[in-house]
């Protein structure tokens, strides 16, 4: 094929993809995209019991480490240590949890090898353990939108992962954190990871749900999403008691909830559900 040939065929298809793009309906919503910790699920139980089985897991496997790091407290100090001396990666808390198990295992004498991935693979197997923390409605909300053919999505901080959690897994079509997305929110670097694998051609046809107004609302509105700003988790993660009256002014979502047991009569007001 010579370049004219190649421009000519260039052109059919950007034209072809413009005609497409056209017939996409602009109130439409192709994707409804989620945040997790204290949006789907409570997120402080969790934690902490992953934490619990971690350390447990330590003790029973590992006495030379439980040794010099006996308790939660003495990991906390170490996790925020590591976090200072790695300011380029504290956004990914599953990549500082093995920097501390490859420290400890050095300094307990162990081989990192054996250590590192077997015992963060205890704590993320319970961190996964999320589905009797779910809130109220959480699952009838999720089969709901589902049943109409609306594509979901996770856009998380936390790492949770949702392809290794059965009960959840089957309702998002994508799951977006830290380690893949290379950042946390309120970087728009999640949610342009979460456009391209969405059904979404623009940000303005996806609209992002959450409990924080500066990570999920005001981020997502900054590039270019409906918000949904669900305040029941905000409790427990501080956000809504510590925001001051200028972030709060900054934009407070489309619509604020109490619950996620109120998201399904505002989608049908929307017009994204029947
Ligand atoms: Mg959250």
């Amino acid at each position: 094929m010579d370049i004219s040939s190649l421009l000519t065929f260039g052109s059919i298809l950007s034209f072809s993809s413009l005609l497409i793009h056209r017939q996409r309906d602009p109130q439409k919503f192709y994707c409804i995209t989620f945040d997790l910790d204290d949006t789907i699920w409570r997120c402080r139980p969790v934690i902490e019991r992953a934490a619990d089985t971690f350390m447990q897991y330590l003790h029973s496997n590992y006495p030379e480490i439980a040794k010099l790091y006996p308790t939660k407290t003495e990991w906390r100090t170490l996790s925020a240590q590591v976090a200072k001396e790695y300011p380029d990666k504290k956004y990914d808390l599953s990549l500082l949890r093995k920097l501390c198990l490859e420290k400890v295992a050095k300094e307990a004498g162990l081989n990192p090898i054996d250590v590192v991935e077997p015992a963060h693979k205890a704590f993320l197997d319970e961190r996964n353990q999320v589905m009797d923390q779910l809130f109220p409605d959480a699952l009838e909300v999720l089969k709901e939108i589902q049943a109409q053919g609306i594509q979901m999505g996770a856009i998380s901080n936390g790492n949770a992962v949702v392809a290794d959690i059965s009960g959840l897994r089957d309702f998002f079509a994508f799951a977006v954190n830290p380690e893949t997305a290379g950042a946390k929110k309120p970087s728009m670097l999640p949610f342009e990871q979460a456009l391209k694998w969405s059904n979404a051609n623009a940000p303005c046809e996806i609209i992002h749900i959450g409990d924080s107004i500066t990570s999920d609302v005001q981020a997502a509105q900054k590039f270019g999403c409906r918000t949904v700003w669900i305040k029941s988790g905000s409790i427990w993660s501080g956000t809504a008691a510590s925001l001051a009256g200028d972030k709060v002014n900054n934009g407070r979502g489309d619509v604020e909830l109490n619950s996620l047991s109120e998201l399904l009569p505002v989608l049908r007001r929307w017009k994204v559900l029947r």
